[in-house]
């Protein structure tokens, strides 16, 4: 088996085969910048060169071929300036119609050329027409190629036939012998490598077109499963890796442990200890934990996360606590501090916004590890935040950090060889198959059950018309004791727009409701004022909150019971679904009503219906999933992780299955197979998969 080609790309010379220099940025620009990039480059579709037809027969409004003889062609203006090309065989004459042309194109039509035109035939004005073909001067005797002719996905400025050089000149210089064992693919019906790739590039002919087109035809099937091993091989690998480095072994008899449940005011539920002895048994070990602690809002991840805060503090280890948003990490602050301080811990706050002094004060407690616990936000895993020790990083909402932002947390090793433990927190559900691929190197940890005493939430869908009644319904319920969120709609183009709005609803309410205290907060307050605010609504000073989304994760007010979302339609169904987890905390009954603009689009109705019918954040992921795919519920976008380009988490999953089968497989029993693979398909970006 050949093996030279094994070696690493950062070796290989700058450039693409075939790719005149000039031509790099815009094969960038489509995401090619290695050699076996190019040979992934796929055909969306194929146009049937093979065959050549008289023009009188020759079938109208598809992709045909013609070949004939110019008999003239003039430039006319009717109205706008063209290129007029009268073209005969020896059925019938056609006009072909060039609206932007070339002066050599002009050229090149001189009577009595010989001409191959491919596009589509349509009647005109004066007979057949062919408007913009693809035009090739020939001779009588130039044979018709005998393969289909792939039309590539490109760029503006970037030819089909740049792109079918630069794959040819990449498929010869590739080794595209196979790194899965033969066996594998009998069993499975599929073709090899290069047999797939090649076919999917040059097809005969014959071949199952539409099966091709609808990407099911085993060639593709063969591109996607290997696409999905790399990724299985990857996370494997990655896991492997993790698993020879060191991390602190966090182990000890749980005094403090203990004596923070004896201060609660509940126990622990069933899932919560559950998810407890899951996160103590990693922490046990001396290799690093990567666990995801999933549940629903409200589910108590907070109370598990601080238990396992306190196991690593009696091991004598710092912790880091951090979360997305200023908001949530004070939220996490006041609880750490409420739960930790009587035991006697320092707990420390740092975020961006903090001023010159405290900061200072505050990574001095850090540094010499006088503070056991810090809560914050990014601020927390920027450069000059030199933690003495830190053996736990607990991150909440891990999935809104950017990939560097994590990957710069997992680099914080803490002393020497040893790198923390991680414990992410995540309230949005994972979907099977996501579980599956993206996130296939997590542990996982399910708190599925609420703490008992919750009433559930009435969840309504009222026309914004009414909104007159639901301002009476807040009044109603802050004057019976309760206190309301009102959350202002979601204005995507523009966050002055949505900073105006929310000003202008809080004027606007507090004008309509004079005998009630109403607050306002917003992503541009200043973070002591968030923080002034978010204090007086949960002291019960303040009864209704107008808010913005910045509300969306972690606010904890039992006494709140009724929530407000304006223009719900708007929103994505993860997030309407946390938006309502901020009521029903409390034994009252909650209540949350959607205001929605009309008309709805039929898809808005539909979504709304799914937050309507369901409590079950699991499912709203699905339908989530279903709807937006998977980018959105990565938080992909933001950060950069590479996607699947040719598979699709949604329909094949039965690939998906093959794939981890056949990656353990390749890696017990083929190593260097398997790293082939995972090298061939991700050339170097494996780091930001792993994280
Ligand atoms: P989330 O999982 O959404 O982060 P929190 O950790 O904020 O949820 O918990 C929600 C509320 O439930 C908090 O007020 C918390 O103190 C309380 N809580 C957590 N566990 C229990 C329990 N076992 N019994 C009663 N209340 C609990
Ligand atoms: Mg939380």
């Amino acid at each position: 088996m050949a093996r030279k080609q094994a070696a690493a790309p950062e070796q290989a010379p700058p450039g693409l085969p075939g790719v005149p220099p000039a031509l790099l940025a815009k094969f960038e620009r489509l995401g090619l910048r290695q050699s076996f990039d190019v040979v992934l480059h796929l055909p969306l579709r194929y146009e049937d060169e093979t065959v050549v037809h008289p023009i009188a027969t020759a079938p109208h409004g598809i992709t045909t071929q013609v070949e004939g003889v110019v008999v003239d062609a003039e430039v006319k203006f009717r109205p706008r300036r063209q290129l007029v090309v009268r073209v005969r065989d020896e059925s019938a004459e056609m006009v072909v119609r060039l609206l932007n042309f070339y002066p050599n194109q002009q050229k090149q039509c001189a009577p009595g050329t010989r001409v191959r035109l491919t596009g589509e035939i349509r009647a005109g004005f004066f007979g057949a027409e062919m408007v913009h073909p693809r035009i090739r001067v020939v001779g009588a005797d130039t044979p018709l190629p005998d393969r289909l002719t792939p039309v590539y996905p490109t760029t503006a400025g970037l030819s089909q036939y740049a792109l079918r050089r630069a794959v040819h000149a990449s498929l010869a210089r590739e080794d595209l012998s196979d790194t899965l064992p033969a066996p594998v693919l009998h069993r499975l019906g599929l073709p090899e490598l290069a047999t797939a790739i090649r076919l999917l590039h040059d097809p005969p002919p014959d071949v199952a077109c539409e099966a091709l087109e609808a990407r099911t035809h085993p060639a593709w099937q063969r591109i996607k499963l290997d696409e999905l091993i790399a990724q299985q091989v990857s996370m494997r690998l990655h896991r492997r890796r993790r698993d020879t480095t060191h991390a602190p072994a966090l182990r000890n008899e749980g005094s403090l442990r203990d004596r923070l449940l004896d201060g609660l005011p509940f126990r622990l539920t069933g899932a919560q200890i559950r998810a407890c002895d899951e996160i103590l048994a990693d922490l046990a070990r001396p290799t690093p934990m990567q666990r995801l602690l999933q549940g629903d809002v409200g589910s108590g991840k907070t109370i598990v996360a601080a238990l396992a805060t306190a196991t690593a503090v009696e091991s004598g280890y710092q912790v880091a606590v951090m979360a997305p948003t200023e908001i949530l990490a004070e939220q996490h602050h006041a609880k750490f501090r409420q739960w930790l301080a009587p035991l006697g811990l320092e707990v420390v706050w740092l975020s961006g916004s903090l001023g010159a002094r405290e900061r200072r004060a505050a990574l001095e407690a850090v540094e010499t590890g006088r503070a056991a616990v810090a809560v914050g936000t990014h601020a927390l895993f920027q450069q000059h935040v030199n933690f003495r020790q830190l053996g736990l990083a607990v991150i909440d909402e891990q999935h809104r950090f950017g990939v560097h932002q994590r990957l710069a947390l997992r680099m914080k090793g803490a002393s020497g060889e040893e790198v923390p433990h991680q414990l992410m927190m995540s309230a949005t559900p994972i979907p099977r198959t996501l579980a599956m691929s993206f996130y296939a190197d997590l542990d996982v940890s399910v708190i599925d059950e609420l703490p008992p005493g919750r009433s559930p939430i009435v969840t309504k869908l009222v026309s914004e018309a009414r909104r007159a009644e639901v301002l009476q319904r807040v009044a109603d319920t802050c004057v019976a004791g309760g206190q309301a969120y009102w959350v202002c709609p979601l204005i995507e183009e523009s966050e002055q727009l949505q900073l105006a709005t929310a000003i202008e609803t809080h004027a606007t309410i507090s004008a309509a409701l004079p005998d009630l205290r109403v607050g306002l907060v917003h992503g541009r307050l200043p973070p002591a004022e968030k923080a002034t605010v978010m204090a007086s609504f949960k002291a019960g000073e303040i009864d209704l909150l107008v808010a913005t989304t910045v509300i969306e994760v972690g606010v904890d007010v039992p006494n709140a019971t009724l929530m407000v979302i304006e223009h719900a339609e708007r929103m994505g169904l993860a997030q309407l679904h946390q938006l309502r987890g901020r009521v029903g905390r409390g034994s009252a009954e909650s209540a949350c009503i959607l205001l929605y603009q009309q008309p709805l689009s039929e898809n808005a109705r539909a979504r709304l219906r799914i937050v309507y019918e369901h409590t079950d954040g699991f499912v709203i992921a699905q339908e989530d999933l279903k709807l937006r795919g998977p980018g959105e519920l990565l938080g992909a976008r933001q950060s950069g992780v590479p996607m699947l380009r040719f598979a699709d988490l949604a329909e094949d999953v039965a690939l998906l299955e093959a794939a981890r089968e056949i990656a353990d497989v390749l890696l017990r029993d083929h190593p260097a197979l398997a790293r082939r693979h995972a090298q061939r398909w991700l050339g170097g970006r494996e780091e930001l998969l792993r994280v």
